[in-house]
């Protein structure tokens, strides 16, 4: 039996962060945002103005920079003393994953507002809790899924265009996961079958990013909000998360978490390695030359990475490469494709890859 998992309202658009409070109004009676000093700096007086405006009270907590268990018991003791009923977490991937954590914690009602679209997580109900040391050491989920997810286009549009590139990357491999998923008769995150649902949504992604992103680019580039950049948030803020967690993850998901195990490649972002990822995807299906040649040209013109040398600023070495197909294959996502695969197998799409995209 399949299951559909989603946020339960999500809105959209430039300028909508000066109604944050009135939707955040049916939700409770008291807030507390979680943000960094930067986003605090650029957004908190738009907020503010907004909870005002909706009569309904705000406390800030500023948000340290990474999301640890420790991080998250501090802010939720402080949300506690505050007797918050919502909790929002506003700015990039770590600080809506801290307020995430607080709503877990305490169990209250949650709102996420991304400052830049370069991931499916603002949606998503899944935590990425790191060690001090940055390190990566466990996903968490939350009970209930974010209560509101609230996209200020004009916000993302003035964001570093590679953020929303790397959001490209993210979601351009969705369609071919979630089929990789379903053919694999393999389960999503929450234990059940890959839903009709869940691949329409990753169509629905592709179809947008295909006829958009280009466009899209070139706007964001001059900051300006389009039709086009609308219709790309869409897909990599929302349509993204529902055909990961509706869907399914899988080859290209599993070559983004070797990426971080590679120190050359530090700094750069995750939508970029699941970018990369989709060609070895594709070439361990071995799809048809034309279509990967297709999505390379695409590749090209929008600006996403295509080969190791463009995360690593300088040819891979063996060792490197075995080293990322043997990290790759540790991912639950690469056991979500049939036939299963192993380092061997990943090591030579990945060399293929790199051969291809001359
Ligand atoms: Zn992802």
């Amino acid at each position: 039996m399949p299951i559909f998992a989603a946020t339960p309202r999500y809105v959209q658009g430039a300028e909508v962060l000066s109604s944050l409070g009135r939707h955040t109004a049916v939700l409770g009676e008291r807030s507390v945002l979680v943000a960094d000093g930067i986003v605090l700096e650029l957004l908190a007086g738009k907020i503010s103005t907004s909870f005002a405006e909706a009569n309904m009270p705000l406390e800030i907590l500023r948000f340290q920079g990474e999301v640890t268990h420790a991080e998250i018991a501090s802010l939720a003791a402080r949300a506690k003393a505050s007797k918050a009923d919502v909790i929002i977490g506003a700015g990039g991937g770590k600080a809506l994953d801290a307020a995430k954590g607080v709503a877990r914690t305490l169990n209250l009602r949650m709102v996420s507002v991304p400052t830049v679209a370069s991931n499916d997580g603002p949606a998503s109900a899944s935590i990425a809790v790191y060690d001090a040391n940055h390190v990566m050491v466990e996903v968490q989920q939350m009970k209930r899924h974010p209560d509101l997810v609230l996209v200020d286009t004009a916000v993302i549009a003035s964001a570093p265009l590679r953020f929303f590139l790397a959001g490209i990357g993210d979601a351009i491999s969705k369609k071919f996961e979630a089929e990789a998923c379903a053919k694999a008769g393999a389960l999503t995150l929450f234990g059940a079958p890959v839903s009709f649902t869940g691949i329409a949504s990753a169509n629905a992604c592709y179809q947008l990013l295909r006829t958009h992103a280009k466009p899209a680019v070139d706007d964001v580039r001059q900051q300006r909000v389009s039709s086009h950049v609308e219709a790309v948030v869409e897909a990599t803020v929302l349509l993204s998360t529902l055909s990961f967690e509706n869907g399914g993850l899988s080859i290209a998901h599993a070559i983004a978490r070797g990426f971080s195990h590679l120190p050359r490649a530090a700094n750069t972002l995750h939508g970029e390695h699941v970018a990369y990822g989709l060609l070895v995807q594709l070439v361990l299906e071995q799809r048809d030359a034309t279509l990967v040649e297709d999505l390379l040209a695409f590749y090209d013109d929008v600006g996403l990475p295509s080969r190791l040398v463009h995360f690593l600023r300088d040819q891979p070495t063996q060792e490197e490469i075995s080293l990322l197909a043997e990290q790759s294959v540790l991912s639950p996502s690469a056991a979500r494709f049939s036939p299963q695969v192993d380092a061997q197998l990943l090591c030579n799409a990945i060399i293929s890859v790199e051969a291809l995209s001359k």
